[in-house]
C-alpha cells in the first residue's frame, strides 16, 4: 500500500527557507583611484559566487583557517538555489550491495568523450566524501531502513548512481552549506558583483566589484576592491546566453570575467538542452516523473487549433508513449537519439513546433492520444522497460496526474507553489538551454591556467561531451573541496593590495565600457546575443549558420569596444558590464563551435551538426527528414579538447589531447605517503592546464 506523505513534509522539501545574512564586516580601508574613493576589504581567498560550489569552497577554506570572503551578485540566486527538476539529482558512487567500481564510475562520467580522465576519477572517488559530508551537515538524502541511500537511474547512467532530496536538492545543499558558512563566520558580501580580476604575473591581487547600494558622491558607481592573493571563481553557468533557457533569471556566470583575465576555456562547444518551462515563467526541468507519468503532449497553433504532432514522428502509440517516458532519464537532447525513432525525436518535434510558432503543452489529465490508425494508449501496451518501471513504482492509475502523484507528489506541489496547477490544466513548455558542460580549464586541484586563480562548479569546464545527471552538483562539491585544500596547503594570507597603476588601468578598462552616449542599450545587446545563440547554436546547427553568427558576434563586440554600452541609470552599470562580458562569451562559444565544425566535427552531445552530405538521417512515421541530415561524430574528436583564450580583440583556438588519468597506476601506501605528508601532491605537474 502506498504511504500518503503529509503536506507538512512536502512543504518542507519544496519551500526551503534560506538563512538571514548577518551584517557585513566594515571595509579595512579605502584607496583613491580614477578620482573615486574605493573601499577595500582584505582576505586570504576571495570566492566569487554563493551557489553550492562556492559555499563548499568557502566552508572548506574556513575550516582550514583561511580568511575567506564570499562575493555574491545575489546570495540566494543562481542555479543551485533556484533550479531543479522533479527529483533534482546528485550523482555519487553507489554504496549498495557490493559497492561501486570507481574505474567504471569514472569511465561512465567521461563516457561522452572530451573529458580528462584524471578529473573523472577525482569526481568518482570524491563523490563519497562529498555526499557523506553533506549528510553530516544535514542534507536530507533519503535512506532505507539499513542506512543505504535510495537510488535511481538518470541521464547517461546505466548503474543507478542518482539520488535526490526531491525537486530542490541543490537549494537544500545551499542551505546546509550556508548554515555552516555562517556558523564558521564566513562573511558573505551580498549584491556584490565581481567585474574584474587583478592579476600580475603568477600572483593575484584581488577583485574589483560593484555594490550598487554603496554608491555615494565619492564613489558614484559603488566600486569596491577585495584584495586577496588567491581567487576561486564559482559564479555558475552563463545562463543569460540563450533566449530559450531554463536557467533562472540573471545568471551571467564568470566566463566573460575569465576571458578578460586571459584564462583558458575548454569544451565551450558542449552544453545541455532539454525540455522544461522557460525562465519567463517558472524555469524548471521536465525530466523524471513528469514525463514518466505519460502526459499527453500536444501543440496549439495561432488559431487555437490543437495538433497531435508526435503522431507525425512515431509509428505506433506504444513507440510514442515509450519515448515520452524515456525523456525521464534520457533528458538532454542527444543527436544520435533522433535516429531509430529514439527519445530525442521528442525534443526535435517540440523544437520544430516552436519554430512554426506553435505553443507546446503537457496535459496531465489526458493519456497520450493514439497514433492514427493504431490501437489506443494502454498501460499494458508499452515497451517492456517502461511497463516494468511503472509497475514497480505502483504508477498504474488511469490518469497521468494520478500516476505522477503516486510517483512524486512533490513535483505537483512545486508548480502549485508558483501558482501553476498542473492538476487543473496543461503545462506549456519548450526545449531550452540548461547547462554549460565546458568552462574555465582546470587541473586536478581546480587550478586554472593562472596559478592563483581556481574555478569550481559550473564555471569550471570539468565535464566532457555528456555528463550523468547529477554530476554537475557532485563536481562542484568535489572541486570546491579540492581547490580549498590546495589553497590551504599552499597558505593564503591577506597580502599587499594591488599595485595602484594596475588598479587605475583596470578601472579605466571598466569605465570605458560605460558610455551614456552609446547607441547600444542593455536590452539591445541582450536581445542580439540571446537571439543569435538560440537561433544559430541551439540543438540544430550548421556550418554556414554558425559562421554567420560568429561574424555577427565579432561585429557586436567591435561595436561595444568602439562605443561602449549605455546603462539606463548608474545602478545598472554592473549589468551593463555583465552584458559586455556575455557578448564576449557568445563570441568565444561560436569561435569554438566554428573551429569544431570547420574541421569536420560531427554531431555529439547537445548539438546535431546539419550537413546535406551527412550520414545521419532522422526517420519519422511520415518518412525521412532530409532537411535534417546530420554529420555523425568522429571518434577521434573524443580524445581531444578545444581550448579558447582571448588574444588581442579576438580569440586564439587550439586543441589538446585529453589527459588519460592513471587508472592503471595503483597507489602504494609507503611509497606515496611522503608526498601527502610533505604537500608534494600539490606540486604543479601533469594535471595543470
Ligand atoms: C533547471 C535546472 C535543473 C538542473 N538540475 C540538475 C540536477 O538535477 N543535477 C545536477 O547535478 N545539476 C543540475 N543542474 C545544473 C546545476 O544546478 C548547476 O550546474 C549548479 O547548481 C551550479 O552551481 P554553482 O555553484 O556552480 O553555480 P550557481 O548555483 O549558479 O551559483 C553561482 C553564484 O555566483 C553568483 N555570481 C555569478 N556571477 C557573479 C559575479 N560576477 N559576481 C559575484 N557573484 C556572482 C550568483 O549570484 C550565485 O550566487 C540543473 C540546472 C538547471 C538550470
Amino acid at each position: 500500500m502506498p504511504i500518503p506523505v503529509p503536506q507538512a513534509i512536502l512543504d518542507a522539501l519544496t519551500d526551503v527557507e534560506m538563512p538571514r545574512l548577518p551584517p557585513e564586516p566594515a571595509a579595512a580601508g579605502a584607496v583613491m583611484a580614477a578620482g573615486m574613493r574605493i573601499p577595500v576589504w582584505r582576505a586570504g581567498c576571495v570566492v566569487i559566487g554563493s551557489g553550492a560550489a562556492g559555499l563548499r569552497a568557502a566552508v572548506e577554506l574556513a575550516r582550514r583557517g583561511i580568511r575567506v570572503a564570499v562575493l555574491s551578485q545575489s546570495a540566494w540566486g543562481g542555479t543551485s538555489a533556484c533550479s531543479g527538476s522533479d527529483k533534482q539529482t546528485l550523482h555519487t558512487a553507489n554504496t549498495a550491495g557490493h559497492g561501486d567500481d570507481f574505474d567504471a564510475m569514472a569511465a561512465a562520467i567521461g563516457a561522452g568523450g572530451a573529458m580528462d580522465g584524471d578529473l573523472a576519477m577525482i569526481e568518482a572517488v570524491g563523490s563519497v566524501r562529498a555526499m557523506a559530508s553533506l549528510q553530516y551537515l544535514g542534507l536530507p538524502l533519503p535512506q532505507d531502513r539499513l542506512g543505504g541511500t535510495l537510488r535511481y537511474r538518470t541521464d547517461h547512467d546505466e548503474v543507478g548512481r542518482a539520488t535526490s532530496c526531491g525537486p530542490r536538492t541543490s537549494r537544500l545543499m545551499v542551505r546546509v552549506l550556508a548554515d555552516e558558512a555562517l556558523r564558521l563566520g564566513v562573511p558573505v558580501f551580498n549584491h556584490t558583483t565581481a567585474l574584474r580580476l587583478m592579476l600580475r604575473g603568477d600572483r593575484a591581487g584581488g577583485v574589483i566589484a560593484m555594490r550598487a547600494h554603496d554608491r555615494d558622491g565619492d564613489n558614484p558607481l559603488g566600486l569596491a576592491l577585495f584584495s586577496a592573493p588567491t581567487i576561486i571563481l564559482a559564479g555558475g553557468g552563463p545562463g543569460e546566453l540563450y533566449r530559450d533557457s531554463v536557467y533562472p533569471n540573471g545568471c551571467f556566470g564568470v566566463l566573460g570575467l575569465a576571458i578578460e583575465a586571459g584564462l583558458d576555456l575548454v569544451n565551450l562547444t558542449e552544453s545541455q538542452f532539454g525540455i522544461g518551462t522557460r525562465r519567463e515563467g517558472f524555469p524548471w526541468n521536465l525530466s523524471g516523473t513528469y514525463v514518466q507519468a505519460l502526459p499527453h503532449v500536444h501543440s496549439v497553433d495561432a488559431e487555437g487549433r490543437e495538433h497531435h504532432f508526435l503522431a507525425e514522428y512515431y509509428r505506433s502509440t506504444q513507440e510514442m508513449a515509450s519515448n515520452i517516458f524515456r525523456k525521464g532519464y534520457q533528458w538532454p537532447f542527444h543527436a544520435t537519439r533522433m535516429l531509430d525513432f529514439g527519445s530525442s525525436l521528442v525534443d526535435l518535434a517540440i523544437a520544430r513546433e516552436g519554430a512554426r510558432g506553435r505553443r507546446v503543452f503537457m496535459d496531465f489529465n489526458r493519456n497520450p492520444q493514439a497514433v492514427p490508425g493504431d490501437l489506443p494508449f494502454d498501460l499494458t501496451r508499452l515497451d517492456d522497460d517502461v511497463r516494468a518501471y511503472l509497475g514497480a513504482a505502483g504508477a498504474v492509475q488511469d490518469r497521468p496526474i494520478d500516476r505522477l502523484r503516486q510517483m512524486n507528489p512533490l513535483s505537483i506541489e512545486l508548480y502549485r507553489r508558483s501558482k501553476i496547477d498542473i492538476a487543473a490544466g496543461p503545462l506549456e513548455f519548450a526545449v531550452n538551454n540548461q547547462h554549460m558542460n565546458g568552462g574555465i580549464a582546470v587541473g586536478i586541484w581546480g587550478q586554472t591556467s593562472h596559478p592563483a586563480v581556481f574555478a569550481v562548479g559550473e564555471a569550471a569546464g570539468t565535464h566532457g561531451v555528456t555528463r550523468p545527471g547529477g554530476a554537475a552538483l557532485n563536481a562542484g562539491q568535489v572541486f570546491g573541496t579540492r581547490a580549498a585544500e590546495h589553497v590551504a596547503a599552499r597558505g593564503a594570507v591577506p597580502g599587499d593590495d594591488p599595485d595602484p597603476a594596475d588598479l587605475e588601468a583596470a578601472l579605466a578598462a571598466l569605465l570605458s565600457v560605460l558610455r551614456a552616449d552609446s547607441p547600444l542599450t542593455l536590452p539591445r545587446v541582450r536581445d542580439e546575443v540571446q537571439a543569435r545563440m538560440s537561433d544559430a547554436a541551439g540543438i540544430l546547427c550548421d556550418g554556414a549558420g554558425v559562421r554567420a553568427a560568429l561574424e555577427g558576434a565579432r561585429a557586436l563586440n567591435a561595436s561595444i569596444r568602439a562605443s561602449g554600452i549605455a546603462p539606463a541609470r548608474p545602478g545598472e552599470s554592473a549589468r551593463a558590464l555583465q552584458w559586455q562580458q556575455m557578448a564576449l562569451v557568445s563570441e568565444a562559444v561560436l569561435t569554438a563551435l566554428d573551429h569544431y565544425i570547420t574541421r569536420g566535427g560531427g554531431s555529439r552531445g547537445a548539438r546535431a551538426i546539419l550537413d546535406a552530405a551527412g550520414a545521419g538521417l532522422p526517420m519519422t512515421a511520415n518518412g525521412p527528414l532530409e532537411d535534417l541530415r546530420f554529420r555523425l561524430e568522429r571518434p577521434e574528436d573524443r580524445a581531444r579538447q578545444i581550448v579558447v583564450a582571448a588574444q588581442g580583440d579576438g580569440f586564439r583556438v587550439s586543441e589538446r589531447p585529453v589527459r588519460q588519468g592513471d587508472a592503471g597506476a595503483r597507489p602504494f601506501f609507503e611509497r606515496d605517503w611522503p608526498a601527502w605528508l610533505t604537500g608534494a601532491i600539490h606540486d604543479r605537474q601533469e594535471g595543470s592546464p
